[in-house]
């Protein structure tokens, strides 16, 4: 679990670095960066601190043979791809949102987070079937932790709810 929490945190600063890097040859960015800006490398992650303060831990890497592209954009691994989320979701890999656009964060870390919620106790959350310690979102690309949360998260029992209202 320890690898994985270093993981996410890592994750948080290279959320905040790659949308910045994006960015920044519209903006101005703060690294001085005028050409096309590919996605940073790890360790050029090590160097980036996202703007509201969660970054700050020493680099981790994704998954061993996962991009950091793979890791934030996607694509997940074909079992993922077109899975079912815990609540019976089905994902499509066509009609996903950024994870720069919901907010993705660690939980712990999440200034937006609601008490208790995170992507292991979310509706849409597809758990880890690969061993690697990461599972997937029916609504959001790329690799996602059990810790993680976002502006979307939906409990388990409001989901099966409205599943009900709908008439299945
Ligand atoms: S909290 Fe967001 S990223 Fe996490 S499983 Fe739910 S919808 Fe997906």
């Amino acid at each position: 679990m320890g690898g994985v929490d270093r993981q996410k945190r890592r994750f948080v600063t290279l959320l905040g670095a790659i949308g910045l890097g994006s960015l920044a040859g519209c903006t101005g960015g703060t690294g001085g960066e005028s050409e096309s800006t590919p996605t940073p490398t790890p360790a050029e992650m090590a160097d980036t601190r996202s703007e509201d303060g969660t970054g700050g831990e020493p680099e981790e890497a994704p998954p061993p043979g996962v991009s950091m592209e793979e890791f934030v954009h996607g694509p997940v691994p074909e079992v993922y791809r077109t899975a079912r989320s815990q609540a019976g979701e089905r994902r499509d890999p066509e009609n996903l949102r950024t994870k720069e656009a919901v907010r993705f964060a660690e939980a712990d870390e999440s200034e937006y987070a609601g008490p208790g919620q995170n992507c292991g106790n979310c509706a849409e959350y597809i758990p880890d079937m690969n061993g690697d310690g990461f599972g997937a979102c029916a609504k959001v690309e790329g690799y996602v932790d059990p810790e993680d949360w976002c502006t979307i998260w939906e409990s388990i029992e409001e989901h099966e709810a409205e599943a009900g209202e709908g008439g299945e």
